[in-house]
């Protein structure tokens, strides 16, 4: 595949937008935001949107095309891979803060003697 850059617009809070740089290599994507946490270096929320499809991140809706054809190229990518890693381990970290919860509230029961209580 030639080497591709596209230019995405992303919607920003205050009803800007910043533009978000994504590049086409053969078996990865390289994207680059302009906004503050883009600038520092981290992911953010609208590469986050653009690499999850999210179509409502776009501030010009023609460019739903172009967003696509990202889409289209992940599969080639790790990126899915990864994107699954995080939710399956934040999944984990819900399932943990639950039962943690129900690990206190067991406590809660023995030693402030609330066993017989409803
Ligand atoms: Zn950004």
């Amino acid at each position: 595949m030639a080497k591709k850059h596209i230019t995405l617009l992303a919607k920003s809070s205050s009803g800007y937008f910043y533009n978000v740089e994504v590049y086409f290599e053969e078996n990865n994507i390289l994207a680059y935001c302009s906004c503050q946490a883009g600038e520092n270096g981290m992911l953010c929320k609208h590469v986050k949107g653009i690499i999850n499809g999210d179509d409502t991140i776009l501030y010009d809706t023609k460019q739903k095309k172009e967003l696509e054809q990202i889409c289209n190229h992940l599969p080639e990518t790790a990126i899915p891979l990864l994107v699954s890693e995080i939710k399956n381990t934040e999944d984990l970290l819900e399932e943990a803060k639950r039962n943690a919860k129900k690990a206190k509230k067991n406590l809660e029961k023995v030693l402030l003697g609330k066993i017989h209580k409803s």
